[in-house]
C-alpha cells in the first residue's frame, strides 16, 4: 500500500498512463485521432487506411489498427479479427484504386531487420508499377 492507494490501483493507473504517453507520441496513433492530417482513403471504429506520405508506387497507402500494436509481432489471440479487418479492407481499397487486374503487393515491416520506421503497426499495399522480389 502507498498511501491509500493498493499496487493494483497503482499498476493500472501506470498502464493508463503509460497508453496514454504513447497514443501522444505515436505519430500512427495521432493519425488514428485525426490529430495529424492524412488523405484517408477508409477507416471505421477499429482501423484507417490512408496514402503514405512519401509513395513507392502509384498506388501506396497504408492500413493501420486505431488501437496501439507495435508490430505484427506483438498481435494477441483477440486481435485476430482486427488483422482480419485490416486484409479485408486493404484488398477491397486496393480493387477500388485499380489494382485487380495486375495485382498489388501487401506488405509488413517488422522491426529493423524488417525495415520498419513507424513502430505502429501498418499494412502497406503498393500497386500500379512492376515490383521486383527479391526486395533490397
Ligand atoms: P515503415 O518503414 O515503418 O514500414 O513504413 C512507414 C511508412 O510511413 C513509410 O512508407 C512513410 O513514408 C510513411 N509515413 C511516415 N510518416 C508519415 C506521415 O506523417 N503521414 C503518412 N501518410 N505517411 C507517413
Ligand atoms: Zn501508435
Amino acid at each position: 500500500m502507498l498511501g491509500k492507494f493498493s499496487s493494483g490501483a497503482i499498476n493500472r493507473a501506470t498502464t493508463e498512463f503509460s497508453i496514454l504517453t504513447q497514443m501522444d507520441s505515436c505519430l500512427f496513433c495521432r493519425i488514428a485521432n485525426h490529430e495529424v492530417p492524412s488523405d484517408i482513403l477508409y477507416e471505421d471504429d477499429s482501423i484507417m487506411a490512408f496514402r503514405d506520405i512519401s509513395p513507392q508506387a502509384p498506388v501506396h497507402f497504408l492500413v493501420i489498427p486505431k488501437k496501439h500494436i507495435d508490430n505484427i509481432m506483438e498481435i494477441e489471440e483477440s486481435d485476430k479479427e482486427l488483422l482480419g479487418n485490416m486484409l479485408f479492407h486493404a484488398q477491397k481499397i486496393a480493387k477500388t484504386e485499380g489494382c485487380e487486374e495486375k495485382g498489388a503487393r501487401f506488405v509488413l515491416n517488422c522491426k529493423t531487420d524488417g525495415g520498419q520506421t513507424v513502430n505502429h503497426l501498418h499494412l502497406h499495399v503498393l500497386g500500379k508499377r512492376m515490383l521486383y522480389w527479391p526486395p533490397g
